[in-house]
């Protein structure tokens, strides 16, 4: 199976690809990245850790977090709670669209890993302010990558904090029609400290684990989620997981996994491993041009479409 040298030829093969993307730029901080930067980690359930490139580099998660918080959001309010907030159809449009938004009766936005959908799925993360919340979040992450020293980005957490004002528009648009009832600028404050959930690919490596083993961390021996749900959580990787992107994802790669504007992308191959990539160059959907080429290369040469 794969090993350090064979990772370490892919990332030399995807590299160059870094040349036809760019940073996303639309939140400030995140312009500082290097595009040429490219680091991946496989966890396996035995413990095995098999690296390449500058593991040590961090990034955010962004929407990668969206898994995260539906995971966590389902496991304390149930699906039915959950699914009457938000839907479960892949939208084909890209992931901060409003436009579906308006056409749909009733208004819910259609999965929880559109901006929309998950700025539903955070409102539901419980707690007495967003201190609280952010601090039940974070120790779901710390129990899911075994590291208590994971925090977040403050300078990213800001930046987007002062810029999104999409999303900002995408909560009023909820709050007009009862998806929410909070106000919108703390609803902001604890999404973008979300998104700004700081770790390297290894501890991005070590949840798609998580996930691929049904919710069960092997490391530790924990049963973090039920299957069911880990279970619904790849289901919208699969179908949702690459934003506008996914069905070709599915075709190409069909493996689950979630990307983010930061570079990043979380996969998990049911049953054998998770893998963690940060590649900063984005292609015009937002997804790692470089992370996808790797995942590309990886499925190929070990056959790893679940389909
Ligand atoms: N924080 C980002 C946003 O809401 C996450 C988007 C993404 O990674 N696609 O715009």
């Amino acid at each position: 199976m794969y090993n350090e040298t064979q990772l370490q030829q892919f990332v030399e093969q995807a590299k160059p690809y870094a040349k036809y993307g760019k940073v996303a730029d639309y939140i400030p901080a995140l312009r500082k990245a290097d595009p040429n930067d490219l680091s991946i980690a496989i966890y396996a359930p035995d413990g095995t850790v098999v690296c390449a490139g500058d593991t040590q580099e961090k990034a955010t998660l962004q929407s990668i977090s969206k898994i995260i918080a539906l995971a966590f959001v389902l496991m304390n309010r149930g699906e039915e709670e959950v699914f009457k907030k938000v839907g479960m159809e892949p939208t084909g449009d890209p992931f901060n669209s409003i436009a579906k938004l308006e056409e749909k009766q009733p208004p819910k936005p259609l999965n929880p890993m559109i901006n929309a959908g998950a700025l539903a799925v955070t409102h539901m993360i419980d707690g007495a302010d967003v201190d609280e919340r952010f601090h039940r979040l974070l120790t779901f992450v710390h129990r899911l990558t075994g590291d208590s020293a994971i925090t977040y980005s403050k300078e990213v957490a800001q930046s987007e904090f002062e810029t999104a004002f999409l999303n900002r528009s995408l909560c009023y648009f909820l709050k007009q029609h009862g998806i929410i009832d909070e106000d919108v600028e703390p609803l902001m404050d604890l999404y973008t400290k979300q998104c700004a959930i700081e770790m390297n690919c290894i501890d991005l490596a070590r949840i798609g684990l998580v996930f691929a083993m049904d919710g069960f961390d092997p490391i530790q021996n924990d049963p973090i989620m039920p299957p069911h749900i880990a279970r619904i959580c790849k289901t919208f990787m699969v179908t949702c997981g690459m934003y506008n992107a996914s069905g070709e994802f599915a075709i190409k790669i069909g493996i689950p996994a979630k990307s983010g504007v930061s570079g990043g992308i979380l996969a998990a191959v049911p049953g054998r491993f998770g893998i963690g990539i940060f590649g900063p160059s984005l292609d015009e959907k937002g997804n790692s041009i470089t992370g996808m080429k790797l995942l590309e290369l990886l499925s190929k040469t070990y056959s790893l479409s679940i389909f």
